[in-house]
C-alpha cells in the first residue's frame, strides 16, 4: 500500500487549475436535476428522493464489471431526451467543474441515445453546445464536445455519429470516441467511422484496455488511429506497446476511481498510473462519470497523491499533461498552457504557496515543474 506521508490537503487540489478530458455527460448529472426533470416531464424513476435515487444508480459503488457499471446510464438517459434538459445538464456539468477550478473540459456523449422522444440528432448536439456556451459566458470555463460511437450498438450507428462529428467540426465538436462494452465488441468493427473522422482531420480517442487486454489498445491505435486512449489500465501487460505509447506521446485518460468501480483494477494502490508516469508516459487524470463514480477531478488528483503515493511535484506535471493533451487547436492550447504553468509554479513541491511579496522570494527563481520527459517546463509540444 503506497500512502503518502504528510499529504498535501484536499483544498490545495481544489484550488489548482485543472482539465477534465474524459467525462461523460450522461454519467455526470446532479441527482436533484434528474428528480426535477422527471417530475416536470412525468418520467418514471426507480426512486423519487435523493437518497433512493443515489442508491438505485449505485453512485460510488463497486460494480465489479464495466457492463454492470453501465446500467446506471439507463436511469440518467430517461431524463435526457429534450433540448431543455440537455442544455441544463450540460450547463450544470460545466458549472460544477468550474466550481473546482477546471479551466478546460471535453464533454463526451453519444447523441443517438437522446432521440427516444423524437429529438433530431442535430438538435441533440446543438442543445449541449448551447449549455456549454452559456456556462462559458457565465463562468469563463471552456468546454468542447467529443461525440461517441457505442461499441455494442452497431458499426452503422458509429458511422452516423462520425458524420455528426464531421458536421460540427469547428462548431464545438473536437473529437470522436468509441465507448460502451469493450469485451466482445472490438474497435476494428467500427473502423469505417474512424476512417471518416480521420479523413476529416478530427481527433480520435478510444476507450481501450479497460475491460479487455492490450490487444484492444493496439487495435485502437493501429487500426482506428486513436490519438489518445481512454483508461489503458491493461497497457502495463505489454511492455513493447507501452513503450510505443510513451515514444509517440499518446496520452492516457486515466480515471482511477472509475477503474476500481468497474473492476479494471483491484484497488487505487494497484493502479498503474504511477508506473506509467514514472516511465515517462503522458498520463492525465479525469473523472469519467461525476455522478456514477461520485467524484471530481480534485478528488481524483488527491487520491492519486494520497493513495498511490504520487508526489505533489508530479501531480503538477500530471495536471500540465491534461492541458497538453487537449484536442484544442495548438495555439489556443499553448496560450492556456503558459498561463497554467505560471499558476502551478506558485506552489512549491510540498504544495505550499510561495510567498511572492518578500524580496527574498522575488530574488529566488521559481522552481521548474518536472515533466515526464524533461526537468523544465516547455509550453510547446513535448
Ligand atoms: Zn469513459
Amino acid at each position: 500500500m503506497r500512502v503518502s506521508e504528510n499529504p498535501v490537503p484536499f483544498e490545495t487540489f481544489r484550488a489548482l487549475p485543472k482539465t477534465d478530458l474524459h467525462v461523460h455527460l450522461d454519467g455526470s448529472l446532479r441527482v436533484e436535476t434528474i428528480l426535477d426533470i422527471a417530475r416536470a416531464d412525468d418520467i418514471e424513476l426507480p426512486a423519487t428522493d435523493v437518497a433512493g435515487l443515489t442508491a438505485a444508480i449505485g453512485c460510488g459503488a463497486q460494480f465489479g464489471s464495466l457492463v454492470e457499471y453501465l446500467r446506471g446510464f439507463d436511469i440518467t438517459l430517461r431524463v435526457m431526451q429534450s433540448e431543455a434538459a440537455l442544455e441544463r445538464i450540460a450547463f450544470e456539468l460545466a458549472e460544477d467543474a468550474h466550481r473546482e477550478n477546471v479551466r478546460y473540459m471535453e464533454v463526451r456523449y453519444a447523441p443517438m441515445l437522446h432521440t427516444r422522444r423524437g429529438l433530431k440528432l442535430t438538435r441533440v448536439v446543438e442543445a449541449v453546445l448551447d449549455g456549454l456556451r452559456r456556462a462559458r459566458e457565465t463562468f469563463g470555463i471552456k468546454a468542447n464536445v467529443i461525440v461517441c460511437g457505442i461499441r455494442n450498438i452497431s458499426p452503422e450507428s458509429s458511422y452516423q455519429m462520425a458524420e455528426l462529428a464531421v458536421a460540427y467540426k469547428g462548431g464545438g465538436v473536437v473529437g470522436f470516441d468509441l465507448a460502451g462494452a469493450e469485451a466482445d465488441f472490438p474497435a476494428k468493427h467500427h473502423r469505417q467511422a474512424f476512417q471518416l473522422v480521420r479523413d476529416n482531420n478530427i481527433n480520435c480517442t478510444i476507450h481501450a484496455g479497460e475491460a479487455y487486454g492490450p490487444e484492444s489498445i493496439a487495435q485502437a491505435i493501429h487500426v482506428c488511429g486513436a490519438h489518445r486512449i481512454g483508461h489503458g489500465c491493461r497497457l502495463r501487460e505489454h511492455g513493447d506497446l507501452l513503450h510505443y505509447v510513451i515514444d509517440h506521446r499518446i496520452p492516457l485518460e486515466c480515471c482511477p476511481s472509475s477503474n476500481v468501480q468497474t473492476g479494471a483494477v483491484k484497488s487505487l494502490a494497484s493502479h498503474p498510473l504511477k508506473l506509467y508516469f514514472d516511465l515517462g508516459l503522458r498520463a492525465t487524470v479525469n473523472t469519467d462519470n461525476r455522478l456514477i463514480t461520485d467524484t471530481t477531478v480534485s478528488k481524483e488528483l488527491h487520491l492519486v497523491h494520497r493513495e498511490m503515493g504520487v508526489p505533489f511535484a508530479d501531480i503538477k506535471a500530471i495536471i500540465l499533461a491534461g492541458f497538453k493533451s487537449s484536442f484544442q487547436p495548438f495555439h489556443e492550447k499553448q496560450a492556456m498552457i503558459r498561463r497554467v504553468i505560471a499558476e502551478l509554479e506558485r506552489y512549491d513541491d510540498d504544495g505550499q504557496l510561495r510567498s511572492v511579496n518578500t524580496p527574498a522570494a522575488q530574488a529566488e527563481r521559481p522552481a521548474r515543474i518536472r515533466t515526464s520527459t524533461s526537468t523544465s517546463v516547455r509550453p510547446d509540444a513535448e
